[in-house]
């Protein structure tokens, strides 16, 4: 049987694994667990997905047991994990929170760059076990002293391969420096390139190399089309014959919630600013943007205030949005990987998804890759000729606004909010109708909330003049 069971964790864990739902082991921590259990270094590859989180998760809160049984007293740092975006770290720290909920004490510190960094500061002197963290930041942690990572029993590098195309090389290199030799090290990639391999040889010990091979990559649920942008034979196309037809295929489809994904971040506020110059409403999330932008921008995603978001891979990396129903690939994306990577998005939960890919005539012969690597037929369209449309009159009708919008509310989890107050003050105090509010969002120090634009107004002044749980707070619009 493939269960927890065959492994020997402590009965919290497998309460916890229990109370999870997690019935049974993913395929990458059924082969890694059995090595990393008896303190193996590894190099792990599997698809984003699929568990790698977990996979070292389990043995880190494992070790964690021996080394640090009271953990309410002791609070040496014990491990660090390596991560490429703030998401990405804000994620993983979710998930080994969760995993760790009957570690009583326990405490987790994301370590990340877009935030201030004196309230780090603070809660790192304070005691953390579990450091999640960006290289850049750590780094700077690092050189102030305000971080001391030389006496870590943990290492885990994951998405390796991403932290090196974000150009973090030279502090990793640098981070490395400061290790402990004696360390258990984990290190998971979708992809080894050198750098990587020399990586794993200088900051590993005969590590056990697992990959699960990309057969699950294959996406049924996922319907792809291609869309051939005219003028035909033209080697490049035209931004606007692209746009057009992109607009075309967006009324045709009224997608719900839609992620355009484009290569560079230039093209996702040129077309940001485009669709919003045509009266389309849009977000976008590229790396230019200060961290509280993205998390509005996020938020309203998620709440569905925005249907449309454009996105560059690595802006979109970590972002956590349940059911697209429609990705839109607006260029080819540079690589195989990263078009699965993108289509991924879609068709998650069991739902379907749609993804639509515009190319260039000559890039047809491109498609065969992809075909391959996801296992399915990539319909091919032709011929929509949209030459004498204009801009104006495809966008004219185009039904893509939101019913929502969204509610910025500056206080948070961490100032005792619950969805119960803010739902209290606006069905209360404001005298708004409890269907006219949607998605609560509480964060740790801010909140968001999803409600109907016909009374988004109403709401405001209500909640700017009145008070949430007793207290006033600053309440935006969020755009
Ligand atoms: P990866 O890092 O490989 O991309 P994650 O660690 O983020 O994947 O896991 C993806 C999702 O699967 C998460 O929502 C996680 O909670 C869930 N998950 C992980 N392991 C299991 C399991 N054994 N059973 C069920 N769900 C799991
Ligand atoms: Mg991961």
């Amino acid at each position: 049987m493939n269960t927890f069971e065959t492994f020997h964790l402590s009965d919290k864990l497998k309460t916890v694994l229990a109370e999870l739902g997690y019935s049974s082991p993913t395929p990458i921590q059924a082969q890694s667990l059995p090595h990393l259990l008896q303190g193996r270094d590894l190099i792990g590859q599997s698809a984003t997905g699929s568990g790698k989180t977990a996979a070292y998760t389990l043995p880190l809160l494992e070790r964690l047991d021996s080394d640090c049984p009271d953990l309410q007293r002791q609070r040496g740092l014990q491990a660090l994990i390596l991560c490429p975006t703030r998401e990405l770290a804000l994620q993983v720290s979710g998930e080994i929170r969760k995993l760790g909920k009957k570690h009583i004490g326990l405490k987790v510190l994301p370590v990340t760059g877009g935030v201030p960094i004196g309230p780090q500061i603070v809660a790192l002197e304070k005691g953390i076990h579990i450091v999640v963290g960006t290289p850049g930041r750590i780094g700077d942690h690092l050189r102030r002293n305000t971080l001391e990572i030389a006496s870590i029993r943990t290492l885990v590098l994951d998405e390796a391969d991403r932290m090196l195309e974000m150009g973090f090389q030279e502090e990793m290199d640098f981070i490395f420096t400061r290790l402990p030799s004696a360390r258990h090290t984990m290190l998971f990639s979708a992809t080894f390139p050198t750098t990587i391999e020399s990586w794993s040889r200088s900051i590993q010990n005969d590590p056990v190399r697992i990959v699960i091979e990309p057969e699950t990559l294959s996406r049924p649920d996922i319907e792809q089309r291609a869309y051939v942008v005219e003028p035909l034979h033209a080697d490049r196309v035209d931004f606007n014959d692209r746009l057009k037809l992109m607009l075309y295929l967006l009324k045709e489809r009224d997608p719900a919630s839609c992620i355009v994904f484009v290569n560079f971040k230039a093209d996702a506020s040129a077309l940001e600013s485009e669709l919003k110059r045509i009266g389309v409403s849009v977000g976008a999330l590229h790396g230019d943007l200060e961290q509280p932008d993205r998390e509005r921008v996020m938020a309203r995603f998620r709440n569905r205030s925005i249907r449309i978001l454009i996105a560059t891979d690595v802006a979109a990396r970590g972002i956590d949005v349940e059911s697209v129903d429609t990705v839109v690939n607006f260029e080819l994306p540079l690589k195989p990987e990263i078009y699965v990577h993108r289509i991924g998005r879609t068709g998650r939960a069991g739902r379907s998804g749609i993804s639509m890919t515009l190319i260039a005539a000559k890039q047809v012969e491109k498609l065969a890759p992809l075909e391959q690597l996801t296992g399915m037929k990539i319909l091919i369209q032709k011929g929509l000729d949209l030459k004498n449309r204009k801009l104006a009159d495809l966008s004219a009708d185009l039904k893509l606004d939101s019913e929502m919008e969204t509610l910025f509310i500056g206080a948070g989890r961490k100032n005792k909010l619950r969805p119960g107050d803010i739902l209290g003050a606006l069905t209360g105090e404001c005298g708004i109708a409890g269907e006219e509010i949607g998605k609560i969002e509480i964060q740790d120090y801010i909140s968001f909330v999803a409600i109907s634009k016909r009374v988004s107004r109403k709401a405001l002044s209500g909640l700017e003049t009145g008070r949430v749980k007793g207290r006033r707070v600053r309440v935006e619009l969020a755009r």
